[in-house]
């Protein structure tokens, strides 16, 4: 994998959250909805897959890869849908959606209907890892998706997933025991955790359950041979997350700068 590539590719999808960009006349668009369990975040390439836009909103209407909240995440994603449109000065009528691997017919069809329900028409329905390497570009080793709820851990071999495994430990894990050891409400906590400047005081209070997590990660690429580690999700975005891993697996760990973004990229990609 190309580091540099990649981050370059993150970093202009970021610039696109503060500004989007211009729609060419009758540009064919791909776009992306990332359904989280703490972030949904709506994606749109233009036709040569170069970034136009990337709205985001926090909303716990998922939980463990299954919709908790159909009428809310389908609010949501009508939200998301119109601050686009509006900003591209044109309509989305499609989108790729990506759902946890192992997710089964029935739910990944609910999150279809969400996103249906927001009136775009579902063209792909992918697993998250394989969307994620849509974007790292990946032949072999392990990708390590640490989002709101679970610690995703998926072992490519040739550029296929061969092993899937999900854990209960995410970042929602972190808030909780930020609020507990500062006696602060869970979203207080879900903010401080995202301030930067906190990032070196928090992190010995939450360094244990990042070591829960490098230990689930351990179990599963223990003799499968593994050599290197690539983190994404929004709880990577602490930063020190990788030197954990690094210490407790003794191989490589790579980070891209904003690991939250890969997996809704690269779902936009799949479209
Ligand atoms: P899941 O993959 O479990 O369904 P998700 O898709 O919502 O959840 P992501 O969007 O990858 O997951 O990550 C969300 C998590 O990342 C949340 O717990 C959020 O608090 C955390 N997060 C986001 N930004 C930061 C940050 N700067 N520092 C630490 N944690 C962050």
């Amino acid at each position: 994998m190309d580091i540099k590539r990649v981050n370059k590719e993150i970093a202009e999808v970021e610039k696109t959250i503060r500004r989007t960009r211009k729609v060419r006349a009758n540009e064919k668009l791909h776009v992306g909805v990332d359904l989280g369990t703490a972030y949904t975040v709506l994606t749109v390439l233009g036709e040569d897959f170069r970034p136009l836009a990337c709205k985001m909103e926090f909303a716990q209407v998922i939980r463990d890869g299954l919709v908790v909240d159909f009428l809310g995440a389908k609010e949501i994603v009508a939200r998301l849908k119109e601050k686009a449109e509006k900003s591209l000065h044109t309509s989305l009528t499609h989108a790729a959606i990506a759902v946890p691997p192992g997710t089964s017919k029935a739910d990944s069809m609910t999150h279809a209907y969400v996103v249906e329900g927001a009136n775009m028409e579902v063209t792909s329905i992918s697993d998250e890892p394989t969307a994620a390497n849509e974007v790292l570009q990946i032949q072999d080793g392990a990708v390590v998706d640490i989002g709101g709820g679970t610690t995703g851990v998926s072992i490519f071999k040739a550029g296929e997933v061969v092993h899937v495994a999900d854990e209960p430990s995410g970042g929602t894990h972190l808030s909780l025991v930020l609020a507990g050891n500062y006696g602060i409400p869970f979203e207080e906590a879900e903010q401080i955790k995202k301030d930067p400047k906190k990032a070196k005081e928090l992190f010995p209070i939450v360094r244990p359950v990042f070591d829960k997590m490098a230990t689930i990660v351990e179990k599963e690429i223990q003799g499968r041979d593994v050599d290197i580690v690539y983190l994404v999700g929004g709880t990577c975005m602490m930063p020190g997350v990788e030197d954990v891993f690094e210490k407790r697996l003794g191989i490589k760990v790579v980070k891209p700068d904003n690991p939250l973004l890969v997996t809704p990229i690269g779902i936009a990609k799949s479209d």
